[in-house]
């Protein structure tokens, strides 16, 4: 079977741990490859080909740097459905939800190409007689990325072409369960013929972050994953002071008013929270039903779940893939034993979903809970799966008050026909990122993307004119010629 190498230094080689992991196929159970569990020798070796070549990178006129970003992007388009592929096979999402994904991806591509734009600072003539003032962009040296599971085209992407373009130079560690997708997308960047050792890619798990966190040659880590690592990555970054933007999980609330379009709102809103298998960060978990509203949501959403066609990812035809991996499943799976012990009510019960032929598949169909209160555990932490957890509020400042006590922080989306409860709850919500009749509120690559509260630690977001801020520093230029 294959064992993934690492990309270092402009070439491809063997990592130099000793364990290895399967990545499957989780519609399937098919071993696709062995992803090997580098050390910190390897992380080493990554960042001092990414140090030895900064000096260089750094000296090359951004519209040059661009040039090799327009070269990627011509490349990652020509590969479009492979990548795509590529993803459903590690994933299990829909061909359709991996196309939206690489997509996304390439879009951040994109954007960094336009570069000498972005980087351009700022100047006063004349801040006193005679002297002028210039900000200037410049680049920091070695930026590392840690992404999560669920994105494994897209979120590398939301910060690869950024920490280039700026002239930084960069090492991914992409999701050990999910390395595919970042493989083929670095032998698409070997081939524009970017200087070695400007981007580099370590595979593997924990150690590979540790020694990320404590290397004292990294400038800067973006992470994006669970609340939980998201703390530990913040709190080593902020300890061997490097920069860090750490995005973490998500509790997703929707509120749908009475005078909402109930059925196009509540399609909207369940494609949010079965979307994905609802892995996603931006996921709906909680939708509240606001007033009368709550009798026709229920009903819809119960309907929308039992349409739901759970399959392999590659079939035409399904709408809900499987989740990532057999102890995911279990974990789905123990919330919503949970949830019942709580005392929900299950509506759509996805426990025992099987799906003819693929035995071997990480199958939960979609599941609705109802009588969900604001104490039980499904209500506050993060199930990451198709189960949807249905509340009521009497009014919208109950609604709000329900989003708000989450401890995260990530997106919440509001369904009306009314400016005055969308304003409102827009204005109120804590969450980074707001949809008003959207329920999944992914803020394009040209506006920043990042939570609130226990979803994001760290004050830059990622990409938008944000990434460029957090890869970085602004010089401040005084001058006077005598
Ligand atoms: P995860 O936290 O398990 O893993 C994320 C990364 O951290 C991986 O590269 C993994 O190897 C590493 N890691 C895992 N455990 C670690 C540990 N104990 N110490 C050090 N490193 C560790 O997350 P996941 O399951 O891959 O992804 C799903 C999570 O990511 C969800 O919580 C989801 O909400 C979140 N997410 C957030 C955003 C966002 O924008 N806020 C986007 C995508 C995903």
């Amino acid at each position: 079977m294959r064992v993934l190498e690492n990309f270092i230094n402009g070439a491809w080689v063997p990592s130099s741990g000793t364990t290895q992991l399967d990545v499957k196929n989780p519609a399937t159970g098919e071993l696709l490859a062995r992803v090997p569990l580098s050390t910190a020798g390897d992380v080493d070796a990554a960042v001092r080909a990414a140090k030895a070549a900064f000096p260089a990178w750094r000296a090359v006129p951004p519209v040059q740097r661009a040039r090799y970003l327009f070269k990627l992007k011509n490349l990652l388009e020509q590969h479009r459905e492979e990548i795509a592929g590529i993803c459903t096979s590690e994933h299990g999402k829909t061909l359709a939800e991996s196309a939206s994904d690489f997509g996304r991806g390439i879009e951040n591509v994109e954007h960094a190409c336009g570069i000498p734009t972005l980087l351009m600072g700022q100047s006063l003539e004349d801040v006193s007689s005679g002297i002028d003032c210039n900000v200037v962009r410049q680049p920091l040296g070695v930026f590392a990325a840690i992404t999560p599971f669920n994105f494994p085209p897209m979120v590398p992407l939301w910060f690869l072409p950024y920490a280039i373009a700026t002239g930084n130079t960069f090492v991914l560690k992409p999701s050990e369960q999910v390395p595919l997708s970042q493989r083929r997308i670095f032998e698409l960047i070997a081939q524009t013929g970017l200087p070695a050792g400007v981007v580099n890619l370590v595979n593997g798990g924990k150690d590979v972050v540790e020694a990320i966190c404590a290397h004292q040659d990294i400038a800067g880590v973006s992470f994006v994953g669970s609340s939980n690592v998201a703390k530990i990555v913040y709190r080593r970054c902020g300890e061997t002071g490097k920069r860090v933007q750490s995005l973490g999980g998500a509790k997703n609330f929707i509120v749908i008013m009475p005078d909402a379009d109930m059925e196009k709102s509540v399609a909207n809103a369940c494609e949010s929270a079965y979307g994905c298998a609802g892995q996603r960060c931006l996921a709906g978990s909680v939708i509240v039903g606001v007033g009368e509203a709550y009798e026709r949501v229920r009903e819809l959403v119960v309907a929308h779940a039992k349409a739901a066609v759970l399959g392999d990812g590659k079939q035409p035809g399904t709408t809900l893939g499987p989740v990532i991996s057999a102890a995911h499943k279990d974990k789905v799976l123990s919330y919503i034993e949970k949830g019942l012990q709580e005392g929900a009510k299950l509506l759509v019960d996805g426990r025992n979903a099987t799906v003819p032929g693929l035995p071997d598949g990480n199958w939960v169909g979609a599941t609705v809970f109802e009588g969900v209160t604001p104490h039980m555990t499904i209500a506050k932490e993060e199930i990451f799966g198709p189960v949807v957890c249905l509340m009521k509020a009497k009014d919208l400042a109950e609604a709000v008050e329900l989003a708000n006590a989450s401890e995260y922080g990530n997106a919440s989306s509001i369904y009306t026909t009314n400016g005055k409860s969308a304003r409102e709850f827009s204005t109120r919500v804590q969450a980074g990122m707001v949809g008003v009749n959207i329920g999944v509120a992914a803020p394009m690559s040209y506006f920043p993307f990042g939570g609130q509260k226990g979803s994001f630690f760290g004050d830059l977001k990622a990409h938008g004119q944000q990434g460029v801020d957090f890869y970085t520093e602004r010089k401040i230029v005084i001058e006077r010629w005598f």
